[in-house]
C-alpha cells in the first residue's frame, strides 16, 4: 500500500494538484490538517481533500481558526485577517467538513499516531527541538508517529534513548518505518523550510519506507491571487522563497 501523507495545505490549490499529480494513484490519503489559511482558495482545497478517498483528516490550527475553535487572538495579526477572509469564503459543507475533523487519530493498523501539531497540545505545539520531540516520543503509545503544522520536511528518530534530528537531502530520500520516531512532510502550500517546491511523503507499508518528494507549481500564479483577493502581501513573498 501506498499512502499520501501530506499536511499545511493553507489554500494553495495549485501546490496541492502538483502534489497529487505527481504521486500518482495511491492507496490512501493522511492529511495532517491546516487545509486553510494564508491562501487564495481555501474553498477549492478544502473540496479536493474531501474528495480524496479513503482519507483520515486532522484540524490544523489554522482550520480551527476560522472555526471559533481558536481564538483569533492565538494568530498574529496577517494571519487573522487572512482567516477572517478565509472564514467568509467557505460554504456551510465545507465549515461542517472542517468541524468534525480530529485533532489527532491513532491508526493501530499502522501502530501510528497522527497529529498536527504535536501530542501535548495537538493545534498549537510545534515539534522544533529534539527537547520537545523527546517529551512528545513519550507521550506516543504506538511505534511513530506523523505530525506537520512547522512546515519542514523531517524526523526525529528514537535510538537508544537519544532523539536524532534528521532532514532529507533531497527530494526522494527515504527512511525505513516504523522506527520509534515522529515523522513530518512538511508542507504542501507554505513550505518554510528554504525550498520553495510543494513538500509531501509517500509512506509504502509493503517497502517499509518513509519518502519525501518536493515538487514544483506555479508559484507566481498563486501570488497574483494572494494579491488579488487583498490578502497580506507577506504571504505571497513568503512563497517565492519558502520561509
Ligand atoms: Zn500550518
Amino acid at each position: 500500500m501506498r499512502i499520501l501523507v501530506f499536511s499545511d495545505v493553507h489554500g494553495n490549490i495549485l501546490a496541492l494538484e502538483a502534489v497529487l499529480e505527481h504521486a500518482g494513484p495511491v492507496d490512501a490519503y493522511w492529511c495532517l490538517g491546516d487545509l486553510v489559511g494564508y491562501g487564495p482558495d481555501p474553498l477549492a482545497c478544502v473540496q479536493r481533500v474531501q474528495s480524496l478517498q479513503p482519507l483520515v483528516c486532522l484540524l490544523g490550527n489554522h482550520d480551527a481558526g476560522v472555526l471559533g475553535k481558536l481564538p483569533l487572538a492565538w494568530f498574529n495579526v496577517e494571519a487573522r485577517l487572512s482567516l477572517t477572509w478565509t472564514r467568509m469564503q467557505l460554504t456551510e459543507e465545507a465549515l461542517n467538513f472542517l468541524r468534525d475533523l480530529p485533532s489527532m487519530q491513532v491508526l493501530p493498523a499502522w501502530d501510528v499516531t497522527l497529529v498536527h501539531g504535536s501530542l501535548r497540545k495537538p493545534l498549537e505545539e510545534y515539534i522544533l527541538t529534539s527537547t520537545i520531540a523527546q517529551y512528545n516520543l513519550h507521550l506516543l503509545e504506538t511505534q511513530w508517529g506523523a505530525f506537520g503544522h512547522t512546515h519542514l520536511a523531517m524526523a526525529f528518530v528514537e535510538e537508544e534513548g537519544e532523539v536524532q534530528t534528521w532532514f532529507p537531502q533531497e527530494s526522494g530520500a527515504s527512511v525505513r518505518v516504523p522506527l520509534r520516531g515522529l515523522f513530518n512532510p512538511g508542507s504542501v502550500g507554505q513550505p518554510r523550510d528554504g525550498d520553495p517546491r510543494a513538500s509531501y511523503a509517500i509512506y509504502d507499508t509493503e517497502a517499509q519506507t518513509w519518502t519525501w518528494y518536493r515538487v514544483p507549481y506555479d508559484v507566481q500564479e498563486v501570488q497574483r491571487r494572494i494579491l488579488e483577493a487583498g490578502l497580506p502581501r507577506r504571504h505571497a513573498l513568503r512563497l517565492s522563497v519558502g520561509r
